[in-house]
């Protein structure tokens, strides 16, 4: 395979990963990473840390998988505390998170529990300070997504489970937050290209993520002069067990990736770039920003 740390080497972004048709297994939500079929790459071999994020103490939602997974990886190897959340369900693959990075000599520790929840977020962001002695980053990755054919399907109860889980969670943790970050702190949402180019079939989830781009101009301005930046990634189609969980239906999971230009969907670790950037001093001029990762469909 070819190295993507020798920066000598030509990588064609075309071929570098699978593309469709996939045959992956069907999941219920939330979904695991061990059954994705191909395996997706979170970084686990292939990030390599230059201490970017050296003495941070992030908060990263949703990092038992998916880009969550791929974002933890690489914040513990750029030198960041982490903390990753994760649903009591996926405790397996959380696990799995924190016995890797804890091997490579990271300070990592997992907390269960449910952001639908508004206590349980503030307890959230007050035992990841306890655990890491304070907190300077918070990246929001956590995400449902559920396809309904025809809004007569879509219920109030999902209409609400995507708001509760996608947007008042990200209200709830950046208010915790938010009082106790210091000058220097980064916020980093996870938006989608839904937010610009939404789907029919995903009325409530495209809806938060426009949510999100807004949400995310709007404290940038708010917090600008306490120092702190708050950004967001937006992906393309990632190939993560979101999607073969109910994100979409399975013929559309066959042709993942397909509707881009470079023909494939992204991998997680592609994604994990863009938040250390935004997470790290490095991008300190840039905030209120959505910065995409979609494989060539530009965002608005
Ligand atoms: P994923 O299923 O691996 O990660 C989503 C995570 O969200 C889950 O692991 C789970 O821990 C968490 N979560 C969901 N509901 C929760 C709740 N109520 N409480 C606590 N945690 C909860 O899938 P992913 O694709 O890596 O998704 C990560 C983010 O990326 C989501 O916000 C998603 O909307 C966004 N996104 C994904 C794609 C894609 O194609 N995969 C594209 C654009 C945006
Ligand atoms: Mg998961």
């Amino acid at each position: 395979m070819t190295s993507p740390h020798d920066a000598s080497t030509l990588i064609d972004p075309t071929t570098r990963y699978p593309g469709p048709p996939f045959d992956t297994p069907k999941q219920s939500a939330p979904g695991t990473v061990q059954k994705l079929e191909p395996p997706a790459d979170h970084g686990e071999t292939s990030y390599r840390g230059h201490g970017r994020l050296a003495g941070r103490k992030a908060l990263i939602t949703g990092g038992d998988s998916g880009i969550g997974r791929a974002v933890a990886i690489a914040f513990a190897r750029e030198g960041a505390s982490v903390v990753i959340n994760h649903l009591p369900s996926e405790q397996q693959d959380a696990d799995e998170v924190v016995q890797r990075l804890e091997g490579e000599g990271a300070t990592v520790r997992s907390i269960a529990g449910d952001l639908k929840d508004e206590a349980f977020c503030q307890s959230l962001v007050d035992r990841a300070a306890q655990a890491m002695g304070g907190l300077d980053i918070l990246v929001n990755v956590a995400g449902r997504q559920t396809h309904q054919q025809d809004i007569a399907s879509l219920t109030t109860a999902q209409f609400d489970e995507t708001f509760k889980a996608n947007v008042y969670s990200l209200f709830w943790l950046c208010k915790a937050a938010l009082a106790r970050m210091p000058a220097g702190s980064t916020i980093v949402n996870t938006a989608s290209i839904q937010a610009y180019q939404p789907s029919d079939i995903l009325l409530d989830y495209a809806s938060t993520k426009a949510a999100i781009v807004a949400f995310t101009k709007a404290l940038a301005k708010q917090v600008a002069q306490k120092g702190i930046r708050v950004n967001a990634v937006a992906p393309g189609p990632v190939w993560t067990a979101l999607q073969p969980s109910g994100g979409q239906p399975m013929e559309k999971v066959r042709e993942f990736g397909a509707q881009v230009p470079l023909k494939r969907p992204g991998q997680p670790v592609e994604c994990a770039p863009l938040y250390v950037l935004l997470a790290s001093n490095e991008s300190s001029f840039v905030t209120g920003e959505t910065y995409g990762v979609t494989g060539g469909n530009p965002l608005p």
